[in-house]
Order: structure tokens, then C-alpha cells, then sequence
């Protein structure tokens, strides 16, 4: 054992990302002697490759709007927003030097477009608290002795506290770190674990056709889910994603981007029957609208293809293609297109049946939807009600949100509240 081993700490915090970093600052700020560990060699490694490396730190709206993008689950986040909602996460990081910027689609980034500002702003808070951080550090295991302390077990050390903040994540993207390793834990403490699913993963399709066209992006398609066969309770479950719009780019292997990102989440909880997902490439117009867009591109294109006509409202590989698969000639001449053919089309744009065989599972999944149960957490200061002193926030508990700045926001409102320990955070 090192030195370390035989000093007790107030408050160790497990686990350095977005809730563990704002958790342990708070811990220290409140004049705890607090102890982060952290697995990987460097703090905040999800951060630091979020957002395309530009980390979507929050998004533009106010604490309410974070409630609904959560759904159901929504609701818990009442009272960590009330204490820090996406305004006062702007306001911190700005505090820090990182100026932030709102992109049209509601996201939020730091200016300098990098997410290493954002991680370099909480580390230089949390040596401000006077916290120690240890990294390469893996917690291999938690108990806690008959006088009600805590030990925190790694390979080398056993350290001990009177305060437990478990923060290590959910399990995607497992390079990071994050391999699940509390739900384990927390199981063994008497935790219900709500069975842990990707979330924000491509989907894969066995659209051969489309995977021909990888690189094809399209902006603000929408996705919907649909089955035959499901049960209420299933679709009740999809209600929040059953449709999702944004923009969608498609790849050798299936779909990516934020639509079918976003509505990924539904394919776990099919309970192993698979949803059939549908796509509308023109939302924005109804069926007649859009078939009378056909006709007319078809017609205006007269003695030329109607391929050509049909280009300048989608990407012509993507119309050839579509063509093809519908068995319809796209050299025909646009003046004499049958009308059940521009019908055809404008059907398979506004219903397209993707052949989705599942989504890219952890390994891509931004996020992991379930993990420790919400009615097991006091929402008002982030303790379990199993194991009183242990405080549990950010994305091993249930709540996953949508693309958008959503996760971080929720990690940091519940890791700043996590971080008072039961203390009023006003006070
Ligand atoms: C590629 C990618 C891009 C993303 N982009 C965005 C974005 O732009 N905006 C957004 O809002 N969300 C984004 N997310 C989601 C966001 O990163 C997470 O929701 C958020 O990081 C969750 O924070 P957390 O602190 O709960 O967990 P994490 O950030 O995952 O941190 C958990 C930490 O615990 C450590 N740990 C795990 N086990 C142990 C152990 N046994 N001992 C010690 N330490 C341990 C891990 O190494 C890790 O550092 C993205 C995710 C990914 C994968």
C-alpha cells in the first residue's frame, strides 16, 4: 500500500468525466478533502473527443427544455437544473475564458471550437478546490466496513472515505473507459440496474443499394419507427423517438447522423423483435404536395431524362438509385413519365422502408440508455436510498437524452448537485 492508502478522505469521487470533474470540484469547494480517481491516463477523455472534438457542451433553451428532450425519465432533472441549468453552464465556462457560441440547430459549443478548452476549463477548477486527482487509476472494487466507511479498492491501494460520488459512466464507447464497471457494483449494494442498451448509435442496414451511396448525407429527413407486432407497453416505451427529425448521412455499413441516432434507442427496447424503421426525405410536404413536386420536376425536364429533373431536388446518385430499385427507367423522357411512376416515387420518398438489422452497439454509441434506477436516487441531492452517503450522477443512472448538448447538461447538473453531498447548494 502507498501512502496514500493510509490517509482517509472525506469524499472520493470515482470516475473523472463531465459529472465526476463538476462533482469533485464542488466536493472541494465545500472545504472536503476529496480524492478523484480516474482509469484512463488523462481526466475527461469523452469530453475531450465529444461534439467531433468541438464538445456540444449544452443546448439553447432553459431548464424545462432539457426536462422534455429527456422524456419520460425527464422529470428527475428537476431539481439538479434548479441548481444548474444550461444558462449557468454557459456562465461557468465563459468564467473560465471559454466563450461559447449557439450553432442554428440549438447546440452549444465553445467558440474556439475546441473541446480541450472545456475539459482544461473543469481541471483548472478542480486544482482550484485543491482537489487530488489520481489518473491511470482503475477502482477494481467498492465495500464498505461495519462502521459505515467506505473502501475504494485499485490495484494497488485501498483507499477509504466517509462520502462516496460514483461517476464511471455508462458503456459505450468502452476505449474510453467507461466499461460499465458500477453497475457491478451498485447491483451487489442493492441497486436495480434497468438494463443498460446503446443509445445515439448508427444504425446497420442490409440496404445494399444504400450502402453504394455511403457518403450521400441528407438534411432533415425524418425517421419513425413502426411495428406490427409490438405490445403496448413496448409502444408506449417508443413514444419519445418513434419519430425523429434531423439530418442523416449514409454510410457502407447503414445509417448515421443524428436522426437515426437519435431514434436508435428503440431498437434495444424491442425486447429482440425489430422495429421497421421508415424514412421521409420531404417532411415538410404532404404526399399530394409531393407528388405534384414529381410530376412537375418530371415535366419541366420535357425532352430531357427525368433523372435530370428529379437531380435538382435530391443527389443524383440517390435518384438513380432509387429508380433502379423501384424498376422505373430514369432515362425516360421527363414529358412521358406515366403518372403511376411519379406516384411510386413520391411514395418511396415520403415512406421508405429501411431494412435496419440493429445498430453499431456499444462500441458507437455516444450514450447508454438504463443503468441505476431513478425512483433508487433522491433527485434533490443525488443520494442513493439504498446506501445512504453514496451519491450517484451522470450516465450510470437512467437517463439518457437526445444529440444536442442534452447528456452534458444532464452530467453536470447532476455532478455539481452530487458534489454538495446533501448540503443546500445555496446555502
Ligand atoms: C463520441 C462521443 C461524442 C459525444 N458527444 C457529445 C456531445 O457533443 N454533447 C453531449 O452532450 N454529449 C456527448 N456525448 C455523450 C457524453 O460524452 C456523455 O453523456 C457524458 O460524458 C457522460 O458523463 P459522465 O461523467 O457520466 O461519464 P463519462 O464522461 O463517460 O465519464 C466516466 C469516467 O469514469 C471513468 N471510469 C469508469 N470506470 C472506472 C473505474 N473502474 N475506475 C476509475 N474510473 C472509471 C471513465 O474512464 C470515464 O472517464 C458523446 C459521447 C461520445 C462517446
Amino acid at each position: 500500500m502507498d501512502g496514500l492508502s493510509a490517509a482517509k478522505w472525506e469524499t472520493i469521487v470515482v470516475g473523472a468525466g463531465a459529472a465526476g470533474l463538476i462533482a469533485a470540484e464542488r466536493s472541494g469547494a465545500c472545504g472536503r478533502k476529496t480524492l478523484l480517481i480516474e482509469k484512463s491516463k488523462k481526466p475527461g477523455v469523452k469530453i475531450l473527443m465529444s461534439g467531433g472534438t468541438r464538445c456540444n457542451l449544452t443546448h439553447h433553451t432553459d431548464c424545462s427544455g432539457i426536462v422534455r428532450a429527456f422524456g419520460k425519465q425527464g422529470s428527475f432533472l428537476h431539481a439538479p437544473l434548479s441548481h444548474l441549468s444550461p444558462q449557468d453552464v454557459v456562465d461557468l465556462f465563459e468564467k473560465e475564458g471559454v466563450k461559447t457560441k449557439v450553432e442554428s440547430t440549438g447546440k452549444v459549443f465553445p467558440r474556439s471550437n475546441r473541446a480541450l478548452d472545456v475539459r482544461d476549463a473543469l481541471v483548472r477548477r478542480l486544482n482550484a478546490s485543491e482537489v487530488t486527482l489520481k489518473t491511470g487509476e482503475a477502482v477494481t472494487d467498492l465495500s464498505r466496513d461495519q462502521h459505515g466507511e467506505f473502501r475504494v479498492q485499485t490495484a494497488n491501494t485501498i483507499y477509504r472515505c466517509g462520502k462516496l460520488i460514483i461517476t464511471v459512466g455508462g458503456q459505450s464507447y468502452p476505449g474510453c473507459g467507461t466499461t460499465g464497471d458500477g453497475y457491478a457494483w451498485l447491483r451487489d449494494w442493492g441497486h436495480t440496474i434497468v438494463p443498460p442498451i446503446p443509445a445515439l448509435a448508427p444504425l446497420t442496414t442490409s440496404d445494399q443499394w444504400l450502402h453504394q451511396l455511403k457518403g450521400i448525407s441528407f438534411q432533415n429527413v425524418e425517421l419513425w419507427a413502426d411495428s406490427d407486432v409490438e405490445t403496448e407497453t413496448q409502444k408506449a416505451k417508443r413514444e419519445r423517438l418513434i419519430r425523429c427529425r434531423g439530418d442523416m448521412l449514409l454510410t457502407h455499413f447503414g445509417l448515421s447522423g443524428p436522426a437515426p441516432m437519435n431514434i436508435s434507442r428503440v431498437l434495444g427496447i424491442s425486447g429482440g423483435h425489430l422495429p421497421i424503421i421508415y424514412c421521409d426525405f420531404f417532411p415538410e410536404h404532404r404526399q399530394a404536395e409531393l407528388e405534384q413536386l414529381v410530376r412537375h420536376l418530371a415535366q419541366q425536364s420535357g425532352k430531357r431524362s427525368w433523372l435530370t429533373g428529379l437531380s435538382t431536388h435530391m443527389p443524383q446518385r440517390f435518384a438513380e438509385s432509387l429508380l433502379k430499385v423501384l424498376g422505373l427507367d430514369a432515362q425516360r423522357r421527363g414529358s412521358e413519365v406515366p403518372n403511376p411512376w411519379v406516384v411510386r416515387v413520391a411514395e418511396s420518398l415520403k415512406r421508405l422502408r429501411m431494412k435496419v438489422t440493429g445498430t453499431r452497439g456499444f462500441a458507437k454509441a455516444e450514450v447508454t440508455a438504463g443503468g441505476v434506477a431513478l425512483g433508487e436516487v433522491r433527485s434533490k441531492t443525488m443520494e442513493s436510498k439504498i446506501v445512504p452517503e453514496l451519491f450517484l450522477a451522470g450516465e450510470i443512472l437512467d437517463l439518457d437524452g437526445p444529440i444536442g448538448g442534452f447528456n452534458f447538461q444532464a452530467a453536470f447538473s447532476t455532478g455539481w448537485l452530487a458534489g454538495y453531498q446533501g448540503q443546500n447548494p445555496r446555502s
